[in-house]
């Protein structure tokens, strides 16, 4: 496969990355902004002149999960183990309208939320308390504003918020591809290998695919009805509450983030995850598309089974020449294809747009990993090691 771009773009592109990364974030640190930069720069020129763009995008998500991660073992034991029950019954009583009383804390080791946070201290200032007991949100305004970071997201990079920024995504995605070689069941594993053309299961997913959507309306009519985020809904520190929710949240993780990732290569809790049927609703808004020339596609699906959503399927290549809404912009599918007809396009036009969304993905991503860390240590000055 060619590389993904010209020297030219992907030297203009690293500065533009560098640059984001610098004025957005670091100003008050000049060198720490410098060097942030640079390394981000360096990475965008790597990705953008290797041959195996994927080899950079899962070494981005699984190091960014794994930052993530730490961060949430880092608050838990700030708050300590003993009183997680208490924090996770406080954090959720929170009003989201202006007058109302506010009380309890909401610090979730997420990206989602605590970028919002650290917005909100931004925005309100007082309100905000670093290092000390968080209320937030605690206005209509304010519940806006939080929404902002990640709408503003997921309209610009559609599901491709999915493929290179999501936390739990990496997560689901470190089990596809940790355990490659080490599957020990090799019977059932065949089992789960569908032969070259067809569907896992004979295309069960095509079945349940729209599951998702009906879990989505679901959780947005409980959270209009009880007032909470969304999220908060189909958030563990939530579900841990209630005996019942906490045993079904730790089976659902345990098969579709762990065993059926594992024997399929598949990321299977995206294929049903609610926030990612949501995301879909405005993915008609996102410039970038993958396409598939059909002109040049010879059906040898090798697209197909490296798709890691099941976006890719023979309907989708031969009747509409683009994979269907689950596809998360990995960019696999474009670079396993042997006669390099699948390409990312800008909505609507042939303009080939994939050595410019590579560096604005990863742009956009360290936006929000660094955010994270950023609150991270405005949270918990003790991480701090001066
Ligand atoms: S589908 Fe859900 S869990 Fe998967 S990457 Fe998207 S938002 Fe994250
Ligand atoms: S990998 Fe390329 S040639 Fe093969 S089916 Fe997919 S688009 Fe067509
Ligand atoms: S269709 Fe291609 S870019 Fe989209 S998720 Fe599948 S492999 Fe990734």
């Amino acid at each position: 496969m060619e590389p993904a771009t010209s020297t030219r773009n992907a030297i203009i592109a690293a500065v533009a990355v560098a640059t984001f990364s610098f004025v957005l974030y670091f100003r008050p640190y000049f060198i720490v902004g410098l060097l942030a930069g640079g390394l981000i720069g360096v990475a965008t020129y790597w990705v953008l002149r290797a041959r195996e763009v994927q080899h950079v995008r899962r070494s981005i998500l699984i190091f960014f999960s794994t930052v993530v991660w730490a961060g949430f073992f880092a608050i838990l034991s700030w708050i300590g183990w003993s009183s997680l029950t208490q924090w996770v019954s406080d954090h959720l009583r929170v009003y989201y309208f202006q007058g109302a009383p506010m009380y309890g804390t909401t610090i979730i080791p997420c990206t989602r939320t605590l970028p919002e946070i650290t917005l909100g201290l931004a925005v309100y200032g007082s309100e905000s308390q670093p290092g000390a007991m968080l209320h937030w949100p605690t206005t209509l305004v304010m519940l806006i504003m939080v929404m902002i970071p990640f709408v503003a997201t997921a309209v610009v990079f559609g599901r491709g918020w999915c493929g290179w920024m999501c936390f739990f995504g990496g997560t689901v995605e470190t089990f596809i591809h940790g355990t490659k070689e080490r599957w020990k069941l090799r019977k059932f594993r065949a089992t789960f290998h569908p032969p070259r053309g067809e569907l896992f299961l004979g295309g069960l997913k095509e079945e349940i695919k729209d599951v998702k959507y009906g879990i989505a309306v679901a959780l947005l009519l409980v959270a209009l009805g009880a007032l909470v985020p969304i999220i908060c809904l189909v958030c563990w520190t939530f579900l841990i509450q209630y005996l019942w929710l906490g045993i079904a949240f730790i089976a659902i993780v345990a098969v579709f983030v762990i065993v059926l990732p594992i024997m399929t290569k598949k990321r299977w809790f995206c294929i049903l995850c609610p926030v990612g049927g949501m995301i879909n609703l405005v993915e008609s808004l996102s410039p970038f598309r993958v396409r598939v020339d059909l002109d040049k596609c010879d059906k040898c699906y090798d697209c197909m089974h490296v798709c890691h959503t099941y976006a890719m399927t023979p309907k989708a290549i031969e009747e509409k020449g683009k994979p269907n809404l689950d596809c998360t912009k990995c960019g696999k599918c474009i670079e396993v294809c042997p006669r390099e007809c699948i390409d990312l396009y800008l909505r609507g036009t042939n303009i080939k747009i994939r050595s410019w969304f590579f560096p604005f993905a990863i742009a956009a991503t360290a936006a929000w990993y660094v955010w994270f860390v950023f609150a991270l240590i405005q949270l918990i000055p003790e991480l701090l090691p001066i």
